[in-house]
């Protein structure tokens, strides 16, 4: 038998097949590309895509593609084949160089929010050494930056990869301060907790709200939901089980650390946990995995939803992006070290984030935003739309007792000064886990718990890296030039900790209490949906600090809010489409079919006999003839608020807010007029499976 070993990465070039197929010489110097982003010159790119071909060819690839990830949507690529005619009349598999590390997909139509269209109408993609190259299927996927012509980022990764570099360069200066020169790089890892549900193919293909949109826009409550706590780490189902094996199978093959498998709290959840691993990797890993996560379900027969709230009223599926820094020599600088020295350089980390989080709440907000992700923040099972951060009781009173000069109960010394008197051990405290803050300290990392299910971890991370390598490049130009290190250090942590302490909460983020405090009396920001957070996305502050790193150019950013408030209104106006098209041609039918074999009935049964009542028949019928003219009307309103919206569309600002402010409502007292026939409906008249039907529909 075949143990996991032997195929573990089989399908990946990773640094075991690239020792294989490549000569030394060619190897040591794609590793120095990888390691330390030299330059790799065409002759070795043409030997490393020559051999790349060989490895795929003999695991039966016939095509390459560029695999990129463009502003909205999962994954992109686009198939060549490697044939190329002999003299002969035959065939040969060929593979350049030039064609490994550059490619022009004709890629007008991925959303560039303006910047194509001012420039180039093309753009390219450009090879990232990396990540590593994988085959999907029959064909060789090559891990891509895509660009516009003059050098504009129309992707994820490029970005990320410059965000990572600013946080590299930013905390190279500090450890330098601690006199680390030992340390060449750093580095931040991500694990990132993917949740998903899983339904029979046979469910979704009666619901078209679910084909079109990801979601259902009706349906009402089934009589047991997750009221039971009974399906949260439940036993798997077999179906699910086999589904989880061969998933499981399928990302070991592609070298993805899937670690932990189990069922999440609604029925039908489930969630899947990797190892974590250096970002990039990780968001590579994390989009491979939604994309074979579906096509995994679908030879099951199953279908994996990856929408964030595809049942109302049920939980919906978040992602958890665990987060922390470390150094090519193996420290992680986030976790609480052994000596005194080594905690102030933690605590000067942790206030770094905790600086970062408050300067740039409204950036991991936005990163975070979408259509799909606002109807879980603040809704009692997600973290609310308000950023906080969760530290735990231990590191708060360390905090506090730095923050207010006073002794720490974990010490004897009176007066707690760093790198001075021995900062106390922190424990690991992992059992205090506060589940309900969106952004919690877990011992040796953060967990960021905003994200959506389909959300790309790209955005986030690239909000993270950058904003803490601003707070890192802040305390280094202060640290740098300092004549009283211990005591500068003590200042500025000090300092940190009372400007920011506003953003520090370890209560209960789902009560309503914390948004008024939050909001009222902590002026944090509450945007509570895309539609309110994106439009900061160009406030000077965040242009400044963006543009200042590097991560983004003023073009870049303004392109980048527009496309996605563009994704935003797309898909409230599918929405909003899907619903009409179900209420007039299925729902108003049936509801109507139904009344008139009421009325059928009712006349029989009084020509049978005068003095029936036909209480159910008559009450029904009245209750659904009034349904049914709510349900009419308000057609006709989201009718009239859609042909409103097309005077609008050259302002995507205007536009989204006019959808949050004037059509959301429409929507939701659609819904639950619509909703209210079910209940009351004969379940043979109506046209769609109920949510009992769905989501108990794997057995
Ligand atoms: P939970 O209780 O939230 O499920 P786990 O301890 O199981 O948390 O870890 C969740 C994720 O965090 C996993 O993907 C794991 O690999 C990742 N993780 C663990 N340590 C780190 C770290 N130092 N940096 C980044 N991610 C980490
Ligand atoms: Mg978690």
């Amino acid at each position: 038998m075949k143990t996991v070993s032997d195929y573990f990465g089989s399908l990946v070039f990773d640094d075991r097949a690239m020792k294989d197929y490549l000569s030394p010489e060619v190897y040591k110097s794609l590793k120095k590309t990888i390691d330390q982003g030299a330059v790799l010159d065409s002759s070795m790119a043409n030997a490393v895509a020559s051999s790349m071909k060989e490895w795929a060819l003999s695991k039966g690839a016939t095509h390459y593609t560029h695999w990129f990830q463009p502003l909205t949507g999962v994954t992109a690529e686009k198939h060549d084949s490697f044939i190329t005619p002999s003299p002969d009349g035959g065939v040969l598999m060929e593979f350049s160089g030039k064609e490994l590390i550059k490619g022009e997909p004709d890629a007008s139509s991925f959303p560039s929010g303006g910047l194509r269209a001012t420039f180039e109408a093309r753009g390219y993609t450009a090879w990232d050494p990396t990540s590593y190259a994988f085959i999907k299927g029959k064909t060789l996927c090559i891990p891509t930056a895509f660009c516009s012509y003059t050098g504009e980022s129309l992707d994820k990764k490029t970005p990320l990869l410059r965000s990572m570099e600013a946080l590299n360069k930013q905390a190279l200066r500090i450890l330098k301060l601690f006199g680390n020169t030992k340390t060449k790089h750093v580095t931040s890892s991500v694990g990132s907790e993917q949740e998903y549900f899983l339904i029979t193919k046979e469910m979704y293909d009666c619901r078209p709200d679910l084909i079109y949109t990801g979601r259902t826009l009706f349906g009402a409550k089934p009589p047991k939901g997750q009221e039971m706590n009974d399906h949260y780490f439940g036993a798997i189902k077999p179906k699910v089980a086999a589904f989880m094996d061969d998933l499981d199978e399928e990302l070991w093959k592609l070298g993805i650390l899937a670690k932990t498998e189990h069922n999440e709290v609604a029925p039908a959840q489930h969630e899947l946990a990797p190892i974590y691993t250096t970002t990039n990797i990780a968001v590579d890993n994390n989009q491979l995995t939604m994309e074979i996560m579906k096509q995994v379900a679908s030879r099951h027969g199953l279908v994996c939803l990856l929408h964030e709230k595809p049942f109302e009223g049920i939980n919906g599926s978040g992602k958890h992006n665990n987060w922390s820094i470390s150094t090519d020599t193996g420290i992680n600088l986030l976790s609480p070290g052994e000596t005194p020295d080594e905690n102030a350089q933690f605590l000067l980390f942790l206030c770094a984030v905790i600086k970062a989080v408050d300067d740039y709440q409204d950036l991991l907000r936005i990163s975070v935003a979408s259509a799909g992700n606002d109807h879980r923040l603040g809704a009692h099972e997600a973290p609310p739309a308000v950023i906080s951060m969760f530290l735990g009781d231990e590191l708060d009173a360390v905090l506090e007792a730095i923050e207010k000069d006073k002794p720490y109960a974990g010490t004897e010394k009176s007066i707690m000064k760093l790198g001075v008197d021995v900062l106390p051990k922190f424990s690991r405290d992992t059992t205090d886990r506060n589940r309900t803050s969106p952004f919690a300290f877990t011992g040796n990392k953060f967990e960021f718990r905003m994200l959506g299910s389909a959300d790309s971890v790209a955005c986030c991370n690239i909000m993270l890296n950058a904003s803490v390598a601003e707070s890192l490049k802040i305390y280094a130009d202060r640290l740098e030039n300092s004549k009283d290190f211990e005591t500068d250090l003590h200042n500025m942590i000090r300092k940190t900790i009372k400007d920011h302490r506003k953003i520090i909460f370890n209560g209960n983020g789902y009560d309503d209490a914390w948004i008024k405090e939050a909001t009222e009396m902590r002026g944090l920001l509450n945007l509570r949906t895309t539609a309110d957070a994106l439009p900061h996305y160009t406030d000077k502050k965040n242009v400044d600090m963006l543009t200042s790193h590097g991560i983004f150019t003023e073009a870049e950013i303004k392109s980048r809010r527009d496309s996605l408030l563009e994704n935003y209104c797309n898909t409230l106006i599918i929405e909003v489409n899907t619903m009409l098209r179900m209420t007039k041609r299925n729902i108003l039918p049936a509801i109507e079919t139904f009344s008139a074999d009421l009325a059928n009935s009712i006349n029989l049964k009084k020509s049978a006999n005068a003095k029936l009542k036909c209480k159910y028949e008559q009450d029904t019928l009245n209750i659904l003839s009034d349904y049914t003219d709510k349900i009419y009307d308000l057609t006709a309103d989201l009718e009239s608020a859609l042909s409103k919206l097309s005077v609008l569309t050259d302002d995507v600002i205007k536009e989204s807010a006019y959808i949050r402010d004037e059509i959301l409502s429409i929507m939701a007292e659609l819904r639950k007029v619509v909703d209210s026939s079910e209940e009351i409906t004969a379940k043979k008249y109506w046209p769609y499976p109920s949510y009992a039907d769905i989501l108990f529909s794997v057995k």
